[in-house]
């Protein structure tokens, strides 16, 4: 049902109508050379290539289907729709048919002969690198199904008649760097694509083993598939290869995991299984069915809130279209799949369920379902949850932003980095919370672009020393999500290295701000010299108690724009107001110790480099660097 998305979108080359007499032309480059590597591939299942094409006839009768509805320009003879599947042993050829929407010679141009889509060069490198072993997945990944034709067969002819007025046409190939379009009879609409079965590909013409290839890989098509011999078209009252139930409606138990897998990769275009299949009923006020498909992989819906989405709709069976967007609230926009009520009218439009009753119970009911799933998955598998996290994490931050029914549920469900948690483990904030120290009553975390500049950020040593765990924020949207996210559990959020953050219990407190008090005395003219020499670049400078390896570090105002979050504004054109930031010293560091007792140019010379290195060590830009370096250098030389 997707075929209103990609290809459609390059434009089809003008002339609708076939060359009068055949034409023959040569293959791009790049599809010809991905079509050596089809033909001579050693897949074994081969068989896929069915699939391929009975997938592409369904998408073409869905086209024609919705087409005929909205333009009357569209044929629609509201004919049986079907999938025909004709042998023919003698002439070793197999027919896949189908009375949807058809190709006008443009459109075979346009979607067999060039670039079929800007994926092909892709696939011909990654079938390449793969060595073929994984070929059904590139080709559905690349969605160049139609080629896989040419796994089974030395040569395929494709006619065809579009349902838009266009003459018949017809495309042929070896596969082997040409083909041919041109004029063709046809005296129905739609297309049919005859292969001609390579000698060692005979078995495609047996009925039991084209049977048993429908139900394995299409047994969901939403159209007959009849099978008809010795080249004849099957009759009309033919029963249908494919049951055509919709694997929704079915119940759970009844239904195999291939088959949902299955489903999903024809639903969605995707070349991978689902990474979570979620198939339930609505109970109590409204009566639906859900099959809803968790990706393994985002895709760039990640970024783009306006991008396509929802569920596709149906009501009792009856298709009614795709992208419902009121079905799931924006930030669930990854998630794919069908619902199917009992409860609404078959006759509804986009307009009208907008403010539905029902439609709304259903995003509800739907929104649960998946938030549960989720919620069993971080707690029963952590290790498929956090694979999900770091492809998904930040549409979920959104969620918890934006969505202000369930942002208590979504919360729960973050999770990240954190000072303790060891290199590539995260941390959910309910996990935070259980392993605080029970001295310790706020939430700590801290800014940074990257793990590696906030795990050895001299800022946090403090809270480490305190045994306190620190979140790490090194997404460019965690800063923004603290904006709802002010507090967990009761426990507030605090920005580790703000100036006025203090770790430990109360006593502890105590007694440290008793020494530090004690320090700031004894250093008071070095601290004042300090600040006069910096006194362009920071707000102040004070002894703490902040520090314990590192001689020094900045930290901010508490309601500050972290630096992180001012590089992101800046990138974005955003005007940032310049805030300066206050150096805090370590008073126990025998560095602070040694310059405090120097003066003169070269104590001047050693607190800049100083400030520098505050810089250095949270991954903030030296504003000199090329001076830095020099001083660096010389220092090295002494
Ligand atoms: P995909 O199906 O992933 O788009 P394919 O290589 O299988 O890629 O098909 C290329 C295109 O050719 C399709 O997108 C569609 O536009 C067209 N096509 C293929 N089969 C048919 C068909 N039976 N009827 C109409 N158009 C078709």
């Amino acid at each position: 049902m997707f075929w209103n998305s990609k290809k459609e979108e390059t434009a089809a080359p003008e002339s609708g109508q076939a060359p009068a007499a055949k034409e023959t032309r040569a293959f791009k480059a790049e599809i010809g050379e991905m079509l050596d590597l089809v033909i001579n591939s050693l897949y074994s299942k081969k068989e896929i290539f069915l699939r391929e094409l009975v997938s592409n006839a369904s998408d073409a009768i869905d086209k024609a289907k919705y087409l005929a509805l909205t333009d009357k320009s569209i044929a629609a003879d509201n004919p049986e729709w079907r999938i025909d599947i004709i042998a023919d042993k003698d002439k070793k050829t197999l027919t896949v048919s189908d009375n949807g929407m058809g190709m006008s010679a443009a459109d075979m141009e346009q979607n067999l002969g060039t670039i079929a889509s800007s994926g092909t060069k892709a696939f011909a490198e990654a079938l390449k690198k793969d060595g073929g072993k994984n070929l059904p997945e590139l080709i559905g990944q690349f969605g160049v199904g139609f080629y896989a034709a040419f796994m089974v067969a030395d040569s395929v002819s494709v006619v065809s008649r579009k349902r838009d007025g266009s003459d018949a046409a017809e495309w042929t190939s070896t596969g082997k760097g040409e083909y041919s379009i041109g004029p063709a009879k046809k005296e129905s609409y739609g297309t049919e694509i005859t292969l001609h079965l390579r000698e060692d590909q005979l078995e495609y013409t047996g009925q039991w083993r084209i049977e048993n290839l429908i139900r394995s890989y299409s047994d969901f098509i939403a159209y007959p598939i009849r099978f008809g011999e010795k080249g004849e078209k099957p009759k009309d009252d033919a029963k249908p290869l494919n049951t055509m139930k919709a694997l929704w409606r079915r119940s759970k138990s009844e239904v195999k995991p291939e088959e949902y897998a299955e489903f999903y990769k024809h639903f969605t275009h995707d070349y991978d299984e689902p990474a979570k299949t979620i198939h339930f009923s609505g109970e109590g006020a409204v009566e639906f069915k859900a099959l809803v498909f968790i990706p393994k992989k985002a895709g760039m819906e990640i970024y783009m809130p306006q991008t396509k989405r929802g569920l596709s709709l149906y009501v009792r069976n009856v298709f009614i279209g795709d992208d419902f967007e009121m079905l799931l609230p924006e930030w669930l926009r990854f998630v794919k799949g069908v619902v199917d009520s009992s409860d609404l009218p078959l006759n509804v439009s986009r307009e009208m369920l907008q403010d539905d009753a029902t439609i709304r119970k259903i995003k509800q009911a739907v929104t649960g379902k998946i938030l549960s799933t989720l919620e069993e998955m971080a707690s029963k598998t952590p290790g498929d949850y956090e694979k999900f996290f770091s492809e998904f994490g930040r549409i979920l931050k959104e969620g918890a932003r934006s969505d202000w029914e369930n942002s208590d549920r979504i919360k729960k469900l973050l999770l990240f980095p954190s000072a303790k948690s060891g290199p590539g483990k995260t941390i959910s904030l309910a996990d935070y919370v259980k392993a605080m120290p029970s001295s310790q009553n706020e939430i700590y975390y801290l800014a940074a672009d990257r793990i590696e500049d906030a795990r050895s950020a001299p800022q946090i040593e403090a809270a480490l020393k305190h045994g306190c765990d620190v979140l790490f924020f090194t997404d460019p949207v965690d800063e923004w999500l603290l904006e709802s996210l002010r507090d967990f559990e009761g426990k507030k959020l605090v920005n580790a290295a703000a100036s006025d953050t203090v770790f430990g219990g109360i006593a502890e407190r105590e007694a440290e701000k008793k020494s530090i008090e004690e320090a700031a005395a004894e250093l008071k003219p070095f601290v004042e010299a300090v600040r006069e020499r910096l006194k362009d670049s920071v707000k102040d400078v004070k002894i703490s108690s902040r520090l314990t390896d590192s001689p020094c570090c900045l930290v901010s105002e508490p309601d500050a724009i972290s630096p992180s979050m001012a590089r992101i504004m800046r990138a974005m054109k955003q005007e940032v107001p310049e805030q300066k930031r206050i150096l805090e010293l370590n008073p126990s560091h025998p560095l602070v110790k040694k310059l405090a007792g120097l003066d003169g140019a070269e104590r001047d010379d050693l607190v800049e480099l100083l400030y520098g290195t505050a810089l250095v060590a949270e991954g903030s830009p030296v504003p000199d660097a090329g001076k830095f370096a020099k001083q660096v250098a010389a220092l090295m030389l002494k």
